[in-house]
């Protein structure tokens, strides 16, 4: 029986057991896939402050040497599901269970997929949601940055390093990124940008060898050879598996505000899995400060 429990390992969830652990409790973190979360992926972080400039890795890696440090005990287990009883929240895993008198959700976002039914099969074969992770494989060939915000962005100046050629495929005319981001994007001198576009197709076997576009404008299709194709179109929250214990909104965010707090007494919820407008490593940190501090002073008021 630990104190305080959370799920997910990323920047919320990492700096709420730091927070936690500083104030006396036992905290026990549950990852799924990767300490460190979304950022663990990210080339380069330059807007949290205190590091002019830190690859996402490093920083994945300082939060989770900070919390182990403390005492801070993660997992490496998927929550599956919740069971409350007598004020003690008991996470599944599938194999082994992990109770706590506490519990701070801190599951971040997904990446949203295409919707082409043809999709997962060439996940492997071509298809990429991580340009950091498999950037490599695509040393000299041509590829396509499928969307408009600043990781997709960030992942096609990536990608402009490797690749010999980079499609930047947008649905609409304007980016939803960062000023300085678009500059740096425009710099590449091997970014084509491929506007009012979206993807309908993907072709090729066994190996991706073209896409499919569609001009979302005049409806017309035509075809672009490429190599590999990175999707970054935005993210879903994984919720599921507590929509039976706390509210979520119609899109599938826990709802809490700034508190953190949920519609449960003695569940928090801290990231970018919450309604919240701005979902960056920033408001994460804060998120879970403010979760494990919040969960403090629960614990302290039903001891
Ligand atoms: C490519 C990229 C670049 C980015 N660049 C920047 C940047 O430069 N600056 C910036 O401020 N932000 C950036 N962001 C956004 C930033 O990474 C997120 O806002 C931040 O990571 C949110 O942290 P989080 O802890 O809420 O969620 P996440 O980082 O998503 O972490 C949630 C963790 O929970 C785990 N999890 C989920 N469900 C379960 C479960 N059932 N059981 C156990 N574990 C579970 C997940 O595996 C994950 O590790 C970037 C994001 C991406 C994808």
């Amino acid at each position: 029986m630990q104190d305080i429990l959370i799920v997910g390992a990323g920047t919320a969830g990492l700096t709420a057991a730091i927070y936690a652990a500083r104030a006396g409790k036992t905290v026990t973190v549950l990852e799924n896939e990767a300490v460190g979360g979304q950022i663990a992926t990210s080339p380069q972080v330059e807007n949290y402050p205190g590091f002019e400039s830190i690859s996402g890795a490093e920083f994945s890696d300082r939060l989770f040497t900070q919390a182990t440090a403390l005492g801070v005990s993660v997992e490496l287990e998927k929550a599956q599901a919740v069971r409350v009883q007598d004020g003690v929240f008991t996470v599944e895993t599938g194999g082994e269970s992990y109770s706590a008198r506490a519990l701070i959700l801190a599951t971040g976002v997904k990446h949203r997929r295409l919707g082409l039914a043809e999709e997962a099969s060439y996940l492997g074969r071509g298809l990429s949601y991580c340009a950091v992770c498999d950037g490599a494989f695509f040393k000299n060939r041509t590829v396509a940055v499928v969307g408009g915000g600043n990781a997709a962005l960030q992942s096609a100046i990536y990608l402009a390093d490797v690749a010999e050629k980079v499609y930047l495929i947008h649905r609409r005319t304007q980016y939803r990124a960062e000023e300085a981001v678009i500059r740096a994007m425009e710099a590449k001198p091997n970014i084509e940008p491929v506007l009012n576009k979206t993807v309908a197709a993907l072709l090729g076997e066994p190996l991706l060898q073209a896409l499919t576009l569609c001009d979302t404008q005049t409806g017309e299709t035509s075809e672009l050879p490429v190599n590999g194709v990175f999707v970054s179109i935005g993210k879903v929250p994984a919720n599921d598996f507590c929509r039976d214990l706390v509210k979520l909104d119609d899109a599938g965010f826990i709802v809490a505000d700034e508190s953190c707090k949920t519609n449960v007494p003695g569940i928090f919820a801290a990231g970018d899995c919450r309604t919240k407008s701005v979902r960056q490593l920033t408001t994460a940190a804060s998120d879970g400060s403010i979760a494990a501090l919040a969960a403090c002073d629960y614990l302290n008021a039903n001891a």
